[in-house]
Formats: structure tokens, sequence, C-alpha cells
């Protein structure tokens, strides 16, 4: 959605702390101690008066309130000034402790987890500059997810266009090293669109992506008041990724929820859909475009409903406005992994169960953040509840699935 120019990259966590030792408090306390010593070279000892560094706070501010309020500190009040633990994640099964077999009806499902990134606002198909720095951003991310097994998918919109225009062909260098290619076409967006047209853009758009050697099997950017699925099914597209609640358009209008009745965008409705994570954990083929919803074992396009958006996704946990963009911070590292865990809890051993979240590659995400997920899920993978997958492979799983 957004785009733009290579942004630095955005660095937000700050130790714990480290704030303490700065902060202007402590100064003015150490001068109420030294007019304390004052006072108490003045007045005469006190008996137990406590020294300087140990004036004691007032009844609110007491040690064991499990506020940690200056001049108290580890050495002075470890019970209010102890930082909480680290949050471990739980990690089912510890890697080298074995464990007898459960029985087979409580074995938990797997995950198949991944990231959908589209390539997109860098005018790639313009700027020779901009696109040679656009390809820097994704091989780095490629090495940063391989560094822990795990393989991203990229979709592309400019960037097709700037690997025919300069030459460069990153996107079959990615299908190469494992990673997962496909278009993100970013068409039918609008309600003035003419619905004839959608098919033959969304071919033009694959067939070029084809050009480059790459295999595409996939589509996102999709979503239209017009008939999307059978538009992407027209257009020689098996499966389609990113679905967003402007979707809805293409169904009745009493079908809609009320809150996307009338979208104007797929901007202004750009909330994950279904909303609820388990009508969302399971690939199905969606009936017709006004009935999406719906599965139809003989349909001839399959959806994989899409996780919150990384930048954001402790904002759009709590239902908070992203319009405005997200800082990437460790608050939506923690929020992954609960929905991760969430996921984990309605897996069900016998069908495919994906979880996959949103970048837009649009703008980079802080490498520090994003390595700290990865070593997150890392004992998640080693228990054998996660496997990294793209969403080829995701969808290549289900198809499997269905044939038993
Ligand atoms: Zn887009």
């Amino acid at each position: 959605m957004r785009s733009g120019f290579q942004q630095p990259p955005s660095f937000t966590a700050t130790p714990q702390g480290e704030n303490e030792v700065n902060d202007p408090r402590v100064g003015r306390i150490s001068v109420v101690g030294l007019c304390v010593f004052v006072l108490c070279a003045c007045l005469g000892p006190r008996p137990q008066q406590s020294s300087p560094a140990l004036v004691r706070p007032t009844a609110r501010q007491a040690c064991g309130d499990g506020v940690c309020t200056p001049p108290e500190n580890m050495a002075t009040c470890a019970f209010d000034c102890t930082p909480p633990p680290a949050r471990t994640y739980p990690n089912p099964l510890p890697s080298n402790t074995p464990q007898p077999n459960p029985p087979a009806s409580s074995v938990p499902g797997v995950v198949y987890l991944g990231v959908m990134v589209h390539l997109e606002g860098w005018g790639d198909d313009k700027s020779e500059n901009r696109f040679g720095a656009h390809t820097v951003q994704i091989r780095d991310a490629a090495s940063l997810f391989e560094k822990y097994g795990a393989r991203l998918t990229f979709e592309s919109k400019e960037v097709t266009e700037g690997v025919l225009r300069w030459g460069d062909n990153v996107l079959l260098e990615m299908e190469q090293r494992g990673h997962g290619v496909g278009v993100h076409a970013d068409l039918g967006g609008s309600l003035s669109d003419d619905c004839a047209r959608l098919a033959p853009e969304l071919r033009a758009e694959r067939e070029q992506l084809e050009s480059l050697g790459v295999r595409v099997r996939h589509v996102s950017g999709n979503n239209s008041h017009c008939d999307w699925i059978a538009a992407t099914i027209d257009a020689g597209y098996s499966f389609t990724t990113g679905v967003v609640a402007y979707g809805v358009m293409s169904m009745p209008a009493a079908n809609r929820p009320p809150e996307f009745r009338n979208c104007k965008s797929p901007a202004a409705c750009h909330d994950v859909f279904p909303p609820e994570l388990e009508d969302r954990l399971h690939p199905w083929r969606p009936a017709s475009g006004s009935d999406w919803l719906t599965h139809d074992p003989n349909g001839k396009l399959v959806i994989l409903a899409s996780g919150q958006g990384i930048a954001c996704a402790q904002e759009e946990t709590a239902g908070q406005d992203t319009r405005n963009g997200c800082l990437f911070e460790h608050a939506d590292v923690e929020a992954m992994m609960d929905v991760l865990d969430q996921a984990l809890e309605l897996s069900a051993p016998d069908q495919v169960n994906i979880l996959y979240f949103s970048w837009s590659l649009g703008s980079p995400l802080d490498p520090l953040v994003l390595e700290q997920w990865l070593k997150a899920v890392e004992p998640y993978v080693k228990a054998g509840r996660v496997q990294w997958k793209t969403l080829p492979e995701m969808y290549d799983a289900y198809v499997a699935w269905e044939g038993g």
C-alpha cells in the first residue's frame, strides 16, 4: 500500500533500565540528599536516617510497590527494580528432551508459517537507481530469512518491469533460492473500473512475470467489486492471497458485513478478512465471486487467507487505524507470536493449517527486530510445531491434502 523511497530502518527498542541512568530526577534527588546531609550536619545526627543515596522514598514510592522509583535500584530494592524476565515463548518440546508420543487424538497440528512481501512503490520501472536500491532490500531480506531456514514469498508489481528494463533478474534469482514468486496486481480496486478488463489485465501481469522465466501460479491485489474470483481463474491463476475486506464488494450488498457494505477503495477497507483467525487457518475453494466465503470442492481457485501486516501487527490486533503506517517494533513481534500461539491452539492435525503475515516493501523493516521474530519462532520449528513455507508450498500442500 504505502509507496516510498528507501527509508532508514526504524529502530525503537530501548534496552531495559537505560533510562534510569540518565534520568534528571536522579540529579534532583542527589541535591535533595545533599540538603538532607547538610541538615543532618546542622541539626545533629538522627538515629538510623538513611544516607543521601538511600533517602527513603515516600509511602507512595515505598520499596515493594512494584514501581522502581529512583533512587530505588537493583541494590536497594530488587523487588521493584528487577527487570521482568525476558519473554520466553513456550517451547513445547525442548529439542533434546525425549517426549513420549502423546495419544493420537491429541496430536497437535502443524502450522505452515510464511511471509507475503508486496514489492511495490519504488518506481522500479522508471528509475534504475531506485530499482537497484530496491533489489538490495529484496536480497537482504531473503538472506536474513534464509539464515533461519525460512523462505519469503515475493509478489511483484513494478519490479517485473524493472527487471525487463534494467536487466537484473532478481525475481528468477529469488525463485532459484527457494523463495516464492507471484504477482501483486493492485487492479480492480476502483468502483469505476470496467469489469470486462479485469481478467485480461490480470493475465497480462501473469504473462509478463512468466517472461522472466518464473513459474507464476498466484496473485494478490485483485480484490474488486467485479467478479474477481472468475477474473482470476480466467487469467490463469491457481490461487490467490492477501485478501482484504474490500473483497466483499463483489458480494450482494445485503450479504456484506455492515462495516464493509460501502467500501470506497481497498485502502479504505484493508482489514484482514475473514476477521476470525479460525476462518483463515485452512485454505478453501471459493464457490463464486458473489459467494466466495463458501467452500466449493469443485472450485477452480484456492484462497490462502492472509494474517496481519508485520509492521502493524500490534496495532491491527488492537483494532487500531493503521492507514498512516506503523513503526515496526518488539511489540509487533510479540503480537505475531501471540497469533502463532492461537493458530497452534486452533490447528487440526488432519488439516492444512496456514498462517502468513504481510509486508509491503514498500517500507524496509528493521532487520534487528525481524531477527528477534525469527529467533522467537526457532524453538517452534525445532519442536516440529511450525514449518516455514512459501505460499506456493502452502498451495501445493493443500492440493496434496485434497488428493488424500
Ligand atoms: Zn499493493
